[in-house]
């Protein structure tokens, strides 16, 4: 049985980074009628924040991403991480390591000014019990380390990347898996050891996730050895970057899946996105797809090695099309609240309200503009400059007059356009000009401008809730 996991550190919300992380191991997860995990690192105690972790919770949600059992608290395991360090002590695999962070910092220099790369030089390897017992004495703190011996070969066959193979020597020496702490105790556990601890303990079978943790991989896989536990097999997805082609970061602007969210991105969009940052649909699939799709499809095979750039014209073009796909139903009830949030007063008439989606709905990129493009049928926008000009065009004002004095004599009630297309045509000849021109002014005068969704649709709906009227007199005035 395939048991994956997202393993998010509540020290922020929820980055697309997670998301992306948490979209592959889902799909790979329903691929394999597997399970799909939660575990919450919260072992920053400083910057682990219980609403990042509601945040990151409802953002998955959103995704339409579920997870199966309650989530995994890491900071509720520590004495198991404990247990596991003292076991690597007991083994031998494992010893207190008491150089001060100048000591470190003064080893440091020297590497640097002889050009070598930073890394711990094993110095308290084999402290002798006088040694050990001399910086006792001093009052020293020690932080635990584990042994990593340069020679070791590492290697495991990546699900995206293939064979990897590393060296003992490149993980930058033996390696702290528990914080500073006085000598009799075991101080604060650390990511690599605690990583291993919990996904053993969950059974994960497959560790998914960016390929920014590589190196961490290599030293996990020691200390699976190390522990005697089971090692899962690992994929590495590729990072995904920005429009340099930099890893995606804060910098970047948006990054986080609120954001996008109140901008008006729909779900699916973003999950449907977060899958092909990364991943190529096989032949004759289409880009756009559910999640539930895509898991169909879901292999690693499809996922490329290289770096994802972030396109947001790919983005807003999966958005339209799911905004495009939407009933006027689905549409209103989303942007009903919004309209309202706007202090705008809706008429209660539902018809009317799915009209005017049905209206705005072929021309929304993103659920914003469906406020942004609904404005004018609450509140009566100013003229601009293309429709000022439009109403002093000759005969403009003319032809306005006549639909004024048309519609006091008698009310268009929105519904016939039969009639409101004779009401145009009786404007022109009386004014003497094209129907064009009428057209054109009474956009102008409805709108405030001259671009727009379909004129006859736009007065009717504004003539139902008796708007028509007041605007076009507005003009004359
Ligand atoms: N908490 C780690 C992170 O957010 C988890 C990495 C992992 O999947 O092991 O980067």
């Amino acid at each position: 049985m395939v048991r994956v996991r997202l393993a998010p550190s509540p020290t922020g919300t929820l980055h697309i980074g997670t998301a992306r992380t948490a979209v592959f191991n889902w799909l790979y997860a329903k691929s394999q009628n597997g399970v799909f995990l939660l575990r919450i690192e919260d072992t920053d105690k400083e910057r682990s924040k219980p609403e990042f972790t509601q945040n990151i919770l409802e953002g998955l949600q959103w995704l339409g991403i579920d997870w199966a059992e309650d989530p995994v608290i890491q900071s509720e395991r520590v004495g198991q991480h404990r247990d596991a360090i003292q076991t690597l002590l007991d083994k031998g695999l494992a010893y207190r390591c008491y150089a001060n962070e100048s000591e470190l910092a003064t080893m440091r220099d020297a590497q640097k000014a002889s050009n070598q790369p930073p890394r711990y030089d094993n110095r308290h390897r084999h402290l002798t019990a006088e040694q050990e017992a001399a910086f006792q004495a001093e009052g020293r703190d020690a932080v635990i380390r584990f042994r990593i011996n340069d020679d070791a070969e590492i290697h495991w066959n990546d699900l995206v990347r293939g064979t990897m193979r590393w060296r003992g020597g490149d993980l930058g020496g033996d390696m702290v898996v528990a914080r500073r702490a006085p000598a009799d105790q075991i101080g604060d556990p650390l990511y690599n050891l605690v990583v291993v601890v919990d996904d053993a303990a969950m059974a994960i079978t497959h560790v998914i996730r960016g390929e920014d943790h590589i190196a961490n991989t290599a030293k996990q896989l020691l200390l699976y050895e190390a522990l005697a536990l089971p090692a899962p097999t690992f994929a590495h997805a590729p990072l995904i970057l920005n429009a340099d082609g930099k890893k995606l970061s804060k910098r970047d602007g948006v990054t986080s899946i609120n954001e996008f969210r109140s901008m008006g991105y729909t779900a699916e969009a973003i999950a449907n996105y977060m899958t092909l940052l990364g991943w190529s649909v096989p032949e004759g699939m289409e880009e756009r797809f559910s999640l539930k799709e895509a898991a169909d499809q879901f292999s690693f095979d499809r996922v490329n090695k290289a770096g994802a750039r972030f396109d947001w014209d790919k983005l807003n073009w999966l958005n339209a099309q799911v905004l495009h796909g939407w009933s006027s139903e689905q549409l209103l009830e989303v942007l009903r609240p919004m309209w309202i949030k706007n202090g705008w007063s809706v008429p209660n008439n539902n018809g009317w309200n799915l009209e005017l989606c049905e209206l705005l709905g072929p021309s929304l990129t993103l659920l914003n503009d469906g406020v942004e493009q609904a404005s004018p049928f609450f509140e009566c926008p100013a003229l601009e400059d293309d429709g000022i000009k439009q109403l002093q065009s000759e005969g403009a004002k003319a032809a306005i007059g006549h639909l004024i004095d048309a519609l006091q004599a008698e009310r268009w009630t929105g519904t016939d356009l039969d009639q409101a297309k004779t009401l145009l045509g009786d404007a022109a000849k009386a004014a003497g000009v094209k129907k064009g021109v009428v057209m054109k002014s009474l956009r102008a005068a409805l709108l405030g401008r001259l671009q727009g969704p379909d004129l006859l649709t736009t007065w009717s709906l504004l003539a139902k809730i008796g708007n028509d009227l007041p605007r076009l007199q507005r003009c004359l005035s």
